[in-house]
């Protein structure tokens, strides 16, 4: 039950005077639903006006508060024209002006012969004192109303800060009571002050020092809020615990002989990994592990262990990949791996069957597709590989009980939870190993993915000579690059050319994409084996680039970002990126992962052209002077802030209003283990006899995942 103290305060917004759907609405577009996240909406500014009897001791440019008496009204008479009201202070004349105005409000609101007191910026204009467009009117005997000083909140439009204003002083007014929830340690240790005393002092700061980070009432309140993250990570981490699972032994002999088959060795992460994996298995409960690696770590080798152990107790397994051609790419890597395996079945003589690997994709034909479909109920089909069309209703699996991600990023939060409803009709959950190749810093990883267990492949497979990157931007450095793109050609290799960027429709990427082909034939790569890649071809185009680039029939491969993640083509040393500052970090080290998969020496050029920004640069130097995917990932986190990997999460999970991921990281720790502690003992949160109800509703109030959980 939700204490009513706190219920008032947990209330919708609608439920507050005079927001109707409108007005709801655009506080939902900043952010706030119930009346709590006005608490959240932390203001960034803070003004101070004076209020002056006398005009001529007021500063122009400054915001005043002034007493005038209202004598005539000079209404606009067209459009553009401002509507003036001349007014007096003292003796001094002064205009009102507005813009746009609505003259039946203006004529209201200061009606002739009447004094008022207004608020706003004393400007200077043509001989004339002005305000235009004044931020408060009130009657003259209520100067109290107008504040000296005022805090600045973002608004959006439609919204005026009067408005917003108005209702977090009335939530303000009503806070309810809560009893601590920081251990009086920490409390001690930090000075913090409490809860309440510190949000009202962060909404009423009193000047601009009260609102750096550092500010005491601010540090708390990050704290809470980092602290309320954990938390409810735990949370959700907790329920995923208990969710059965499938126990499955590990056949090491099995895995062992695949292994052995392998032109190489596994490395020591490739090997931990699938020590943890394996000891996941055995347990009695679900698996959610994340395996984090960057590009060309290998994590698919990792995953086919899983996949085959899965197929080895007699269950089966399924492999989504983001894309057609990575699904594709998936299938006849995992065939050829797979090639001579044979799993029990009593039904045939020798006892044994070679293994089923089946690709269920779009570019699969319709009776094909309804054939595999059948054979994954009956369990014919050991392993599906595809794309989401794997989880697409009226795919069900006889046994399914082990699950990759591929690239969980290019996944979205409805593809994401509907792999969660695959359930067995045993009730228990399939195990699931979500891969991505896109690091994240520690403890940003700690926030966002805090509530997977988590596997890093931090090193790569044995001789990968390092990728050569250049940033290229004159004329003269252009042409390089492509002498030796054709150099490589000549000597057997292949090149990716990545085309622009374009933040527009799928549509004027792939026009684009056939411009640059164009121009690329007629031009640098005349005489050379072009393709073609985007992804408006159809299915069996794309199929037929990739393949003919795969086997060597095409020397280059223009493409969008369709390569994006996980292609591999061994042979391929060349990538040229055109308009390379479109990209951002991440998605730059994932492309240049496309080569240096072998040993031959490989180089990827970025290109730009014009002036580009000063973040820009900073982006392609870390990528010139690393190949580390976590150290990018620490630059792209100083230079974009946290925002992008909640991005690439998804979760829907509310940004932090306080807290940096990037300033804060200490303090992310600070709270990670004091979330710890007070978990530790108790099994759950919830069970921890010191955190009254106020923890639960405040986590929950913070609209994460948690909240669902608890209410069930
Ligand atoms: P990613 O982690 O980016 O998904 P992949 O799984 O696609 O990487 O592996 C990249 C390449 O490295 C593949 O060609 C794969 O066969 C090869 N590979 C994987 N593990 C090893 C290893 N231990 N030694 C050598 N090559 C390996
Ligand atoms: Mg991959």
């Amino acid at each position: 039950m939700r204490p009513e103290k706190i219920n008032s305060i947990y209330s919708t917004i609608a439920t507050l005077p005079g927001i109707g759907p409108k007005i709801e609405n655009l506080f939902n577009k900043m952010g706030i639903y119930r009346k709590l996240h006005f608490l959240w909406h932390i203001p960034y500014n803070v003004i101070k006006r004076e209020k002056h009897s006398n005009i001529q001791d007021a500063k122009i440019d400054t915001l005043v508060s002034i007493k005038i008496k209202i004598l005539d009204h000079k209404p606009s008479k067209f459009k553009r024209q401002p509507y003036r009201i001349n007014c007096l202070c003292g003796n001094t004349p002064l205009d009102i002006v507005y813009f746009y105005a609505r003259h039946p409000v203006v004529r209201a609101t200061l009606p002739i012969g009447k004094e008022k007191i207004v608020s706003g910026k004393l400007e200077y204009f043509r001989n004339n004192y002005q305000i235009t467009h004044p931020s408060h009117i009130v009657d003259s005997y209520s100067i109290d109303q107008i504040k000296d000083i005022e805090p600045v909140y973002t608004l959006t439009s439609g919204l005026t800060h009067r408005l917003v204003i108005k209702y977090i002083e009335k939530i303000l007014k009503s806070l309810p009571n809560f009893n601590e929830w920081i251990d009086t340690n920490t409390i001690k240790k930090y000075s913090f002050k409490n809860w309440n005393t510190s949000i009202l002092s962060i909404h009423n700061p009193e000047n601009s020092n009260d609102l750096i980070d550092n500010n005491i009432f601010r540090r708390r309140l990050a704290y809470d809020e980092l602290l309320a993250h954990q938390l409810a990570i735990n949370i959700i981490r907790n329920t995923n615990q208990k969710r059965k699972g499938l126990s499955l032994r590990s056949k090491s002999k099995l895995i062992s002989n695949f292994i052995k088959k392998l032109p190489f060795e596994l490395t020591t992460s490739q090997q931990n990994a699938w020590i943890k994996i394996k000891e996941d298995l055995k347990s009695n409960n679900q698996m959610v592990r994340l395996l984090q690696g960057d590009v060309g770590s290998g994590k698919t080798l990792v995953a086919f262990q899983g996949l085959i152990n899965a197929v080895a107790n007699g269950h089966q397994g399924a492999f989504m990949a983001p894309t057609e051609i990575l699904a594709e790419q998936h299938y006849m890597g995992l065939r050829e791996m797979a090639e001579g395996f044979e799993v029990p079945d009593s039904q045939t003589l020798t006892g044994v069957r070679p293994l089923s690997i089946k690709l269920l994709s779009n570019s699969v034909p319709a009776p094909e597709k309804k054939r595999i479909i059948r054979q994954l109920k009956d369990g014919s089909v050991d392993v599906a590989v595809g794309t989401h069309s794997l989880i697409q209703s009226g795919v069900s699996f006889k046994s399914l009980s082990f699950v990759v991600i591929d690239e969980q990023h290019r996944f979205g939060v409805d593809q994401r939870a509907k792999l969660r409803e695959h359930s067995r009709e045993d009730g228990r959950w399939p195990h699931l190993l979500v891969m991505t190749a896109t690091p994240i810093p520690r403890t940003a990883a700690m926030t966002v993915y805090g509530d997977l267990d988590v596997s890093v492949l931090d090193e790569l497979p044995p001789g990968r000579i390092p990728i050569e990157t250049k940033w290229v931007s004159t004329p003269e450095a252009v042409k390089s690059a492509w002498s030796y793109v054709r150099e490589e050609v000549k000597g057997g290799r292949q090149t990716f050319v990545v085309c622009p960027l374009i933040d527009e429709s799928e549509n004027i990427v792939a026009s684009s994409a056939e411009a640059t082909y164009a121009e690329l034939i007629r031009g640098e790569l005349s005489g050379l084996r072009v393709g073609l890649l985007h992804g408006r071809l159809k299915a069996s185009d794309k199929e037929r680039a990739m393949e003919q680039f795969r086997v060597g029939l095409l020397d280059v491969l223009v493409a969008t970002t369709v390569i994006e993640v996980g292609v591999n083509i061994p042979n391929a040393s060349a990538m040229v990126v055109l308009s390379a500052d479109r990209f951002g970090i991440a998605q730059l080290h994932q492309l240049r992962g496309r080569v240096g998969r072998s040993s031959y020496k490989s180089r990827c050029y970025l290109v730009t052209e014009d002036s580009i920004t000063e973040d820009a640069v900073h982006r392609l130097q870390a990528l010139e002077n690393s190949t580390d995917g976590f150290e990018l990932a620490e630059v792209d986190l100083e230079l974009r802030g946290e925002g992008t990997i909640f991005d690439q999460r998804q979760s829907g999970r509310s940004d932090l209003k306080l807290a940096s991921l990037v300033r804060d990281r200490l303090w992310v720790e600070r709270a990670r283990s004091c979330s710890e502690a007070l978990v530790e003992g108790h099994g759950t949160i919830t069970s921890n006899p010191m955190l009254g109800k106020e923890i639960e509703w405040f986590i929950s109030a913070r609209g994460t995942d948690a909240e669902n959980l608890w209410r069930g």
